[in-house]
């Protein structure tokens, strides 16, 4: 047989198993699990200083929802969202640990996001300082919440696992215009209130999980805008804007989960902000712009992409620096009529005794490469619009969605821009973290390289004439 045969023959048979490798390279499995994380009795809420007292009722439930992928060779990642102020890195740790345990899931096969509701209970050690007036029973309550939900993350990853089944998945992205950016430039410097000029990204990137004959299980959307529509005159547990619009699109397709994932809304609010009703509108508008996505059609929505079935993880953690400082300003700061600056100074203090004083916080970054479709990176803490703007610029051939609120929320991560600016997000803000003050002038770079090695590993590498300016 000549070499001329051979090519043909060959040629035959690749045209044969062509359609089934077509289907083949989407094929993924997935599988879905959600359970209620409401607190059962009042707790003392998060996210505002100004409340006074524990929550009273419930404006509707939080969940924590878990997405499970395998692709073709097997490989997995977890993503778990959860209707919360945070998911503290010891949450994410301890579940990580569980996962290593029970499935040999590598910490970067687990991606945490919370939505950041002000509405919701205190987790954990997350901005501890706020509970500075907190009674002993309202401490305890929190102590137990957070034990029962590391149980409950645990339980709805493992039901995520043990439920996956064939799936295909989809990519798109809408917009939605109600993030508003909300560093106002003042006579006296930068303060919390509306700045229209000031950069946002109204992107609502659409994951869309469905069976492999097109019907949908599930969906993952994003936003980039605080989750703080509903402010500290409400006691009622909700999931604010993101809680809306998850039962509103639950309510339009019943049979699927629909995820939130918070992307770099640090310096981003609602608006307009204040009444429930606000945090309905958004939601449904939220809502309608997702389940437009998820038709494919939607007028100036990209259309939905089928994803090929690769997945790619890696995890890294960032130390970012605060620079020097002294005993002696937290010991005068101990002296402060604030009660917060006060706490903050006690444990300042405590740190220098221990002979461990606060030198640099830790700031985990992640990459989640799903095919040549999309790559979410995810960074911890109160991420501004910079470092989303910033990413996608750099790597303008990818699809990225860069969330903030992931895997830890250990502050706020300040661009260099904003934290010269000053104002509540690099500034006062650190007060209720509980950390020395304003972190050091290298945190944009050491973030942006800290994603830019996560991306490496997932295979992802900036633009070339971006690589060669930097
Ligand atoms: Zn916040």
């Amino acid at each position: 047989m000549n070499a001329v045969v051979i090519a043909l023959l060959l040629s035959c048979a690749s045209q044969e198993s062509g359609a089934a490798d077509q289907a083949q390279q989407f094929q993924y499995k997935a599988g879905l699990a959600r359970t209620v994380i409401t607190p059962q009795e009042p707790i003392r809420m998060s996210g505002y200083a100004a409340r006074s007292k524990p929550s009273e009722g419930v404006l509707h439930e939080l969940w924590a929802k878990a997405l499970a992928l395998e692709d073709l060779r097997g490989h997995k990642v977890v993503i778990l969202t959860a209707d919360l102020i945070a998911l503290p890195a010891e949450v994410c740790q301890q579940l990580a640990a569980h996962l290593k345990d029970k499935h040999g899931l590598e910490r970067s096969q687990l991606l945490c996001n919370a939505s950041h509701t002000h509405s919701g209970p205190m987790v954990g050690r997350n901005l501890s300082v706020m509970g500075a007036g907190f009674d002993d029973a309202q401490r305890q309550a929190i102590t137990k919440y957070t034990e029962q939900l590391q149980v409950k993350l645990a339980e709805v990853c493992d039901a995520a696992l043990a439920d996956l089944k064939p799936a295909r998945l989809a990519v798109g992205a809408g917009k939605c215009t109600f993030a508003i950016n909300r560093r106002e430039p003042t006579d006296k410097g930068v303060r919390l209130g509306l700045n229209p000029k000031g950069p946002v990204d109204h992107t609502v990137p659409v994951l869309r999980v469905e069976t492999p004959d097109g019907k949908l299980r599930a969906v993952l959307f994003a936003y980039a805008c605080h989750n703080t529509t509903l402010g500290p005159d409400i006691y009622q547990l909700n999931g604010d804007y993101a809680g809306f619009a998850q039962l509103e699109l639950e309510k339009k397709f019943p049979d699927a989960t629909a995820m939130f994932m918070i992307l770099c809304g640090g310096d981003q609010n609602p608006s307009p902000r204040g009444k429930v009703e606000h945090a309905q509108q958004h939601g449904q508008a939220l809502a309608e712009e997702v389940a437009r996505v998820l038709g494919g059609l939607s007028e100036g929505a990209t259309a939905l992409k089928l994803v090929k079935s690769h997945i790619a993880t890696a995890f890294e953690v960032v130390k970012l620096d605060f620079p020097p400082y002294q005993r002696e300003t937290y010991e005068k700061q101990l002296q402060d009529a604030n009660r917060f600056r006060q706490q903050r100074a006690k444990l300042m203090l405590e740190a220098f005794d221990r002979g461990a004083p606060v030198r640099n916080v830790d700031c985990p970054v992640q990459a989640v490469r799903l095919g040549d479709e999309v790559v979410l990176v995810a960074i911890a803490g109160e991420v501004v619009i910079d470092y989303a703007l910033r990413l996608k610029r750099e790597y303008p051939q990818y699809n990225l969605v860069v969330a903030g609120y992931s895997n830890d929320v250990p502050c706020y991560i300040p661009s260099l821009r904003v934290l010269r600016e000053g104002g509540y997000e690099p500034v006062d803000s650190m007060i209720y973290y509980g950390l020395p003050g304003p972190l050091a002038e290298n945190v944009e770079e050491l973030v942006i390289a800290g994603c830019r090695k996560v991306l490496r590993q997932v295979g992802i590498e900036p633009a070339q004439q971006q690589a060669a300016g930097n």
